[in-house]
Protein backbone atom coordinates (compact mmCIF):
# COMPACT_ATOMS: atom_id res chain seq x y z
CA UNK A 1 0.00 0.00 0.00
CA UNK A 2 1.11 3.35 -1.09
CA UNK A 3 0.58 6.78 1.13
CA UNK A 4 0.30 8.48 -2.21
CA UNK A 5 -3.14 9.59 -3.81
CA UNK A 6 -4.26 9.01 -7.35
CA UNK A 7 -6.96 11.71 -8.85
CA UNK A 8 -9.63 9.66 -10.86
CA UNK A 9 -12.55 12.31 -12.63
CA UNK A 10 -15.69 10.67 -13.60
CA UNK A 11 -15.34 7.75 -10.68
CA UNK A 12 -18.72 7.07 -9.87
CA UNK A 13 -19.69 5.10 -12.85
CA UNK A 14 -18.55 2.64 -15.49
CA UNK A 15 -14.92 2.47 -16.33
CA UNK A 16 -14.31 5.21 -13.70
CA UNK A 17 -15.70 3.13 -11.00
CA UNK A 18 -14.05 0.14 -11.27
CA UNK A 19 -10.84 2.20 -11.70
CA UNK A 20 -11.40 3.76 -8.32
CA UNK A 21 -12.15 0.02 -7.49
CA UNK A 22 -8.92 -1.16 -8.18
CA UNK A 23 -6.74 1.65 -7.19
CA UNK A 24 -7.39 1.49 -3.80
CA UNK A 25 -6.23 -1.70 -3.59
CA UNK A 26 -3.08 -0.04 -3.74
CA UNK A 27 -3.13 3.75 -3.55
CA UNK A 28 -5.41 6.55 -1.39
CA UNK A 29 -8.50 7.67 -4.21
CA UNK A 30 -9.61 10.56 -5.27
CA UNK A 31 -12.57 10.77 -7.42
CA UNK A 32 -15.35 13.17 -8.92
CA UNK A 33 -18.61 12.54 -9.82
CA UNK A 34 -21.04 14.71 -11.65
CA UNK A 35 -24.97 14.05 -10.69
CA UNK A 36 -24.64 9.86 -9.53
CA UNK A 37 -24.58 11.07 -5.84
CA UNK A 38 -26.20 8.35 -4.83
CA UNK A 39 -23.78 5.76 -6.75
CA UNK A 40 -21.19 7.81 -5.63
CA UNK A 41 -22.11 7.46 -1.87
CA UNK A 42 -22.24 3.49 -2.47
CA UNK A 43 -18.83 3.43 -3.79
CA UNK A 44 -17.58 4.93 -0.87
CA UNK A 45 -19.19 1.88 0.83
CA UNK A 46 -17.73 -0.42 -1.71
CA UNK A 47 -14.02 0.44 -0.91
CA UNK A 48 -14.16 0.73 2.76
CA UNK A 49 -12.66 -2.17 3.47
CA UNK A 50 -9.95 -1.56 0.73
CA UNK A 51 -6.47 -0.33 2.00
CA UNK A 52 -7.14 3.00 0.86
CA UNK A 53 -9.17 5.77 1.39
CA UNK A 54 -11.83 6.11 -0.99
CA UNK A 55 -13.95 9.91 -1.23
CA UNK A 56 -15.61 11.18 -3.88
CA UNK A 57 -16.55 15.38 -4.45
CA UNK A 58 -18.90 16.41 -6.82
CA UNK A 59 -17.00 18.55 -9.44
CA UNK A 60 -18.41 19.40 -12.78
CA UNK A 61 -15.00 19.32 -15.06
CA UNK A 62 -16.44 22.54 -17.18
CA UNK A 63 -16.35 24.62 -13.93
CA UNK A 64 -13.03 25.88 -14.33
CA UNK A 65 -13.66 27.63 -11.19
CA UNK A 66 -15.13 23.84 -9.79
CA UNK A 67 -11.94 22.35 -10.41
CA UNK A 68 -10.01 25.12 -9.19
CA UNK A 69 -11.40 25.34 -5.66
CA UNK A 70 -11.34 21.24 -5.56
CA UNK A 71 -7.94 21.39 -6.62
CA UNK A 72 -6.73 24.14 -4.43
CA UNK A 73 -8.31 21.92 -1.33
CA UNK A 74 -6.87 18.89 -2.31
CA UNK A 75 -3.11 20.24 -2.48
CA UNK A 76 -3.61 21.79 0.31
CA UNK A 77 -4.81 18.99 2.42
CA UNK A 78 -2.80 16.20 1.11
CA UNK A 79 0.16 17.55 -1.45
CA UNK A 80 0.49 16.78 -4.91
CA UNK A 81 -0.82 13.44 -6.41
CA UNK A 82 0.82 10.71 -7.41
CA UNK A 83 -1.41 9.99 -10.36
CA UNK A 84 -4.18 11.70 -12.43
CA UNK A 85 -6.80 9.45 -14.13
CA UNK A 86 -8.70 11.73 -16.54
CA UNK A 87 -11.44 9.39 -17.01
CA UNK A 88 -14.72 11.54 -17.10
CA UNK A 89 -16.60 11.28 -20.16
CA UNK A 90 -19.72 11.88 -22.67
CA UNK A 91 -20.51 11.05 -26.18
CA UNK A 92 -23.91 13.19 -27.47
CA UNK A 93 -23.80 11.67 -30.99
CA UNK A 94 -25.17 12.67 -34.44
CA UNK A 95 -24.11 12.58 -37.87
CA UNK A 96 -21.85 15.64 -38.68
CA UNK A 97 -24.38 17.69 -40.34
CA UNK A 98 -27.09 17.35 -37.64
CA UNK A 99 -24.67 18.00 -34.95
CA UNK A 100 -26.02 21.15 -32.47
CA UNK A 101 -23.13 23.45 -31.89
CA UNK A 102 -24.60 23.17 -28.23
CA UNK A 103 -24.04 19.81 -27.85
CA UNK A 104 -20.84 19.85 -29.82
CA UNK A 105 -19.03 22.71 -27.28
CA UNK A 106 -20.84 19.94 -24.29
CA UNK A 107 -18.64 17.21 -25.80
CA UNK A 108 -15.00 19.29 -25.79
CA UNK A 109 -15.87 20.86 -22.60
CA UNK A 110 -16.19 17.40 -20.59
CA UNK A 111 -13.54 15.19 -22.73
CA UNK A 112 -11.29 17.81 -23.53
CA UNK A 113 -11.23 21.50 -21.63
CA UNK A 114 -11.73 20.13 -18.43
CA UNK A 115 -8.26 18.20 -19.05
CA UNK A 116 -6.63 21.08 -19.14
CA UNK A 117 -8.07 22.60 -16.41
CA UNK A 118 -7.13 19.65 -14.00
CA UNK A 119 -4.11 20.33 -15.39
CA UNK A 120 -3.41 23.60 -14.69
CA UNK A 121 -3.60 22.86 -11.10
CA UNK A 122 -2.04 19.39 -10.86
CA UNK A 123 0.75 19.58 -13.08
CA UNK A 124 3.19 21.80 -11.55
CA UNK A 125 3.00 20.10 -8.16
CA UNK A 126 3.39 16.92 -9.62
CA UNK A 127 6.96 18.21 -11.56
CA UNK A 128 8.09 19.83 -8.18
CA UNK A 129 7.58 16.69 -6.16
CA UNK A 130 9.89 15.01 -9.04
CA UNK A 131 7.37 12.08 -10.50
CA UNK A 132 3.80 11.18 -11.04
CA UNK A 133 1.51 9.42 -13.68
CA UNK A 134 -0.91 10.83 -15.97
CA UNK A 135 -3.67 8.53 -17.97
CA UNK A 136 -5.58 10.15 -20.05
CA UNK A 137 -8.95 7.69 -21.52
CA UNK A 138 -9.14 8.10 -24.67
CA UNK A 139 -11.03 5.55 -27.16
CA UNK A 140 -10.16 3.43 -29.97
CA UNK A 141 -12.18 5.84 -32.12
CA UNK A 142 -9.59 9.11 -31.81
CA UNK A 143 -7.69 6.76 -34.06
CA UNK A 144 -10.36 5.04 -36.22
CA UNK A 145 -13.80 6.60 -37.07
CA UNK A 146 -16.76 5.85 -36.81
CA UNK A 147 -20.00 7.16 -37.88
CA UNK A 148 -22.04 9.59 -35.71
CA UNK A 149 -19.17 10.30 -33.20
CA UNK A 150 -17.36 13.44 -35.16
CA UNK A 151 -17.52 15.47 -31.78
CA UNK A 152 -16.48 12.75 -29.46
CA UNK A 153 -13.73 11.68 -31.75
CA UNK A 154 -12.01 15.49 -32.14
CA UNK A 155 -11.70 14.81 -28.44
CA UNK A 156 -10.29 11.73 -27.85
CA UNK A 157 -7.97 12.08 -30.90
CA UNK A 158 -6.94 15.30 -29.07
CA UNK A 159 -6.44 13.68 -25.99
CA UNK A 160 -3.79 11.78 -27.91
CA UNK A 161 -1.88 15.06 -28.87
CA UNK A 162 -2.29 15.97 -25.53
CA UNK A 163 -0.14 13.08 -24.17
CA UNK A 164 2.35 12.70 -26.22
CA UNK A 165 3.05 17.07 -26.39
CA UNK A 166 2.80 16.83 -22.49
CA UNK A 167 4.97 13.47 -22.50
CA UNK A 168 8.09 15.68 -23.83
CA UNK A 169 7.04 19.01 -21.86
CA UNK A 170 7.12 17.07 -18.56
CA UNK A 171 9.53 13.65 -19.25
CA UNK A 172 12.88 15.78 -17.51
CA UNK A 173 10.44 16.07 -14.23
CA UNK A 174 9.49 11.84 -14.39
CA UNK A 175 5.70 12.73 -15.16
CA UNK A 176 4.95 10.25 -17.60
CA UNK A 177 2.02 10.62 -19.10
CA UNK A 178 -0.33 7.83 -21.48
CA UNK A 179 -3.64 7.33 -23.10
CA UNK A 180 -5.23 4.45 -22.99
CA UNK A 181 -7.49 3.72 -26.15
CA UNK A 182 -10.74 1.12 -24.74
CA UNK A 183 -12.52 -0.15 -27.48
CA UNK A 184 -16.49 -1.26 -26.73
CA UNK A 185 -16.41 -1.72 -22.66
CA UNK A 186 -19.80 -2.49 -21.32
CA UNK A 187 -20.76 0.34 -19.82
CA UNK A 188 -23.84 2.95 -19.54
CA UNK A 189 -22.34 4.53 -22.54
CA UNK A 190 -23.06 1.13 -24.93
CA UNK A 191 -26.73 1.54 -23.50
CA UNK A 192 -27.23 4.29 -25.98
CA UNK A 193 -26.16 1.97 -28.75
CA UNK A 194 -29.68 0.28 -30.46
CA UNK A 195 -28.90 -3.99 -29.40
CA UNK A 196 -29.02 -5.25 -33.44
CA UNK A 197 -26.28 -2.14 -34.15
CA UNK A 198 -24.00 -3.72 -31.00
CA UNK A 199 -24.70 -7.45 -32.12
CA UNK A 200 -23.33 -6.25 -35.56
CA UNK A 201 -20.18 -4.55 -33.73
CA UNK A 202 -19.43 -7.79 -31.27
CA UNK A 203 -18.94 -9.81 -34.11
CA UNK A 204 -16.31 -7.53 -35.82
CA UNK A 205 -14.26 -7.93 -32.85
CA UNK A 206 -12.22 -10.87 -32.98
CA UNK A 207 -12.21 -11.47 -29.49
CA UNK A 208 -16.46 -11.73 -29.76
CA UNK A 209 -17.30 -9.69 -26.66
CA UNK A 210 -17.06 -6.37 -25.61
CA UNK A 211 -14.58 -5.79 -22.41
CA UNK A 212 -15.25 -5.38 -19.03
CA UNK A 213 -14.47 -1.86 -16.82
CA UNK A 214 -12.22 -4.07 -14.65
CA UNK A 215 -10.13 -5.06 -17.50
CA UNK A 216 -9.56 -0.87 -18.12
CA UNK A 217 -8.98 -0.67 -14.52
CA UNK A 218 -5.78 -3.45 -14.56
CA UNK A 219 -4.08 -1.16 -17.22
CA UNK A 220 -4.71 2.13 -15.34
CA UNK A 221 -3.18 0.40 -12.47
CA UNK A 222 -0.66 -0.55 -14.56
CA UNK A 223 0.15 2.87 -15.99
CA UNK A 224 0.15 4.55 -12.76
CA UNK A 225 2.52 1.91 -11.07
CA UNK A 226 6.52 1.68 -11.91
CA UNK A 227 5.59 -1.23 -13.43
CA UNK A 228 5.63 1.50 -16.57
CA UNK A 229 8.49 3.28 -15.22
CA UNK A 230 9.77 3.60 -18.89
CA UNK A 231 6.58 4.18 -21.32
CA UNK A 232 5.39 8.13 -21.44
CA UNK A 233 3.81 9.12 -24.51
CA UNK A 234 2.43 6.40 -25.99
CA UNK A 235 -0.80 4.95 -26.40
CA UNK A 236 -2.52 1.43 -25.26
CA UNK A 237 -4.99 0.21 -26.81
CA UNK A 238 -7.70 -2.32 -25.23
CA UNK A 239 -10.09 -3.12 -27.80
CA UNK A 240 -10.39 -7.08 -28.06
CA UNK A 241 -8.15 -6.55 -31.37
CA UNK A 242 -10.98 -4.31 -33.14
CA UNK A 243 -8.35 -1.72 -34.50
CA UNK A 244 -6.38 -4.93 -35.39
P1 LIG B 1 -20.09 6.29 -18.07
O1 LIG B 1 -21.12 7.07 -18.80
O2 LIG B 1 -20.43 4.96 -17.52
O3 LIG B 1 -19.48 7.19 -16.88
C1 LIG B 1 -19.07 8.51 -17.15
C2 LIG B 1 -18.47 9.12 -15.92
O4 LIG B 1 -18.06 10.46 -16.22
C3 LIG B 1 -19.48 9.22 -14.77
O5 LIG B 1 -18.81 9.00 -13.56
C4 LIG B 1 -19.93 10.68 -14.86
O6 LIG B 1 -20.37 11.25 -13.64
C5 LIG B 1 -18.64 11.35 -15.29
N1 LIG B 1 -18.90 12.65 -15.90
C6 LIG B 1 -19.58 12.93 -17.04
N2 LIG B 1 -19.60 14.26 -17.26
C7 LIG B 1 -18.93 14.84 -16.22
C8 LIG B 1 -18.61 16.16 -15.87
N3 LIG B 1 -18.99 17.21 -16.62
N4 LIG B 1 -17.90 16.38 -14.74
C9 LIG B 1 -17.51 15.34 -13.96
N5 LIG B 1 -17.77 14.06 -14.25
C10 LIG B 1 -18.48 13.81 -15.36
O7 LIG B 1 -18.85 6.20 -19.09
P2 LIG B 1 -17.75 5.08 -19.28
O8 LIG B 1 -17.35 4.52 -17.98
O9 LIG B 1 -18.20 4.17 -20.35
O10 LIG B 1 -16.57 5.96 -19.89
C11 LIG B 1 -15.52 6.48 -19.09
C12 LIG B 1 -14.47 7.06 -20.04
O11 LIG B 1 -14.00 6.03 -20.91
C13 LIG B 1 -15.01 8.16 -20.93
O12 LIG B 1 -14.03 9.15 -21.11
C14 LIG B 1 -15.27 7.44 -22.25
O13 LIG B 1 -15.21 8.30 -23.35
C15 LIG B 1 -14.13 6.44 -22.24
N6 LIG B 1 -14.37 5.29 -23.11
C16 LIG B 1 -15.45 4.46 -22.89
C17 LIG B 1 -15.68 3.38 -23.73
C18 LIG B 1 -16.83 2.44 -23.54
O14 LIG B 1 -17.08 1.62 -24.44
N7 LIG B 1 -17.54 2.46 -22.44
C19 LIG B 1 -14.78 3.13 -24.86
C20 LIG B 1 -13.69 4.05 -24.99
C21 LIG B 1 -13.51 5.08 -24.14
P3 LIG B 1 -21.94 11.15 -13.18
O15 LIG B 1 -22.17 9.71 -12.91
O16 LIG B 1 -22.05 11.97 -11.96
O17 LIG B 1 -22.75 11.66 -14.32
Amino acid sequence: MQNKWILVTGGSRGIGRATVMRLAKDWNVVFTWQNSEMESTELEQACAGLPGSVEGHQCDGRDEQAVAALSAALLARLGAPHAVVHNAGITLDALHIHQTSENWRKVMDTNLNAIFYWNQHLLEPMMLQGGGSVVMMSSVTGIKGNSGQTAYAATKAAMIGVSRTLSIELGRFGVRVNCLLPGYIRTEILDTVPKDVLSGIRKTIPLKRFGQPEEVAGAVSWLVSDDSAYMTGQTLVLDGGLSA
